[in-house]
């Protein structure tokens, strides 16, 4: 199993279809030790990361009501140490927020050096919901790609690797994990009626994933389209990609300190 980033310029499909993993995917126990083995090996890297703090890793999550953002952090970067990673959700924006331009309140949030940030929703939003509902003039809202590219062209050139993943449900899926949220009681404070005014607009959204997909992955700040109707192969490829990227950041632990030799024996 392994996702491919979506090529610059390409609109990707978001049909039913490839909400599951078309090619072969491993049995269930298979991918649970998939998750553990890289589970593991994102922690070993963040811990080096942190040691060396030169660069930052930031992971962007988007998706539809219901497509598994909570449960990707929980379930993939719940393997790293608590210390090393921070996640930062973004609700609608705050009357001080809005007073500010859109990006004010994401840069303050971007990962600083040695650690992995998760955001849960983002930037994104400003082309997505913000589009799906005219809250901006169009022109507004469309001059935003090119100001974001800039904005993540700048994170890279000052250390940020970023990664950004739309988790990709099915409307049958979304439909069930609603449903869901009003049979379990444990389940009723995460549902949200406007949930199913966004789910009308369901062929809107898709459209506006599309053209923020095609106009923002680029091979230095790339998206992933993750097949996320079912959360073990969801998680593997998710956890592959970050794994990935940390390694490509070739993260190095700090040679000795000077005088070593007096320090052990000091300490003998
Ligand atoms: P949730 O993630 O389910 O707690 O919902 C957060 C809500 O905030 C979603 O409905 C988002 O669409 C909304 N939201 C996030 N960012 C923005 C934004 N920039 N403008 C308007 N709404 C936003
Ligand atoms: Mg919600």
């Amino acid at each position: 199993m392994q996702l491919d980033p979506v090529p610059a310029g390409v609109v990707p499909d978001l049909t039913d279809a490839t909400a599951r993993y078309l090619g072969d995917t491993p049995p269930k126990a298979e991918l649970r030790e998939d998750i553990q083995a890289l589970g593991k090996r994102m922690d070993e890297l963040q811990t080096a990361l942190f040691a060396e703090s030169k660069h930052a890793l930031l992971v962007v999550l988007q998706a539809r009501d219901g497509g598994g953002k909570d449960s990707t952090i929980r379930r993939v970067f719940g393997a790293l140490n608590p210390q090393g990673c921070v996640i930062s959700g973004f609700k609608a924006p705050t009357p001080l927020e809005l007073r500010h331009d859109y990006l004010w309140r994401i840069h303050h949030a971007v990962p600083p050096k040695g650690l992995v940030g998760v955001f849960n929703r983002s930037q994104y939003e400003d082309v997505l919901v913000v589009r799906v509902h005219s809250l901006v003039p169009e022109e507004v809202w469309r001059a935003r790609y090119e100001q974001i590219n800039s904005f993540e062209r700048h994170l890279i050139e000052n250390g940020v690797t970023i990664r950004k993943f739309f988790l990709h449900i099915s409307r049958d899926e979304q439909r069930d994990r609603l449903r869901d949220r009003l049979d379990d009681p444990a389940k009723y404070w995460k549902f949200n009626p406007g949930d199913l005014g966004e789910r009308d607009r369901w062929d809107d959204y898709t459209r506006a994933y599309q053209e923020m997909m095609a106009r923002t992955s680029r091979p230095e700040a790339p998206w992933y389209v993750v097949p996320a109707d079912k959360k073990l192969p969801r998680d593997v490829l998710i956890s592959q990609v970050v794994v990935e990227a940390l390694e490509g950041m070739k993260p190095a632990f700090p040679g000795p300190p000077p005088g070593l030799e007096d320090f052990r024996t000091q300490l003998a």
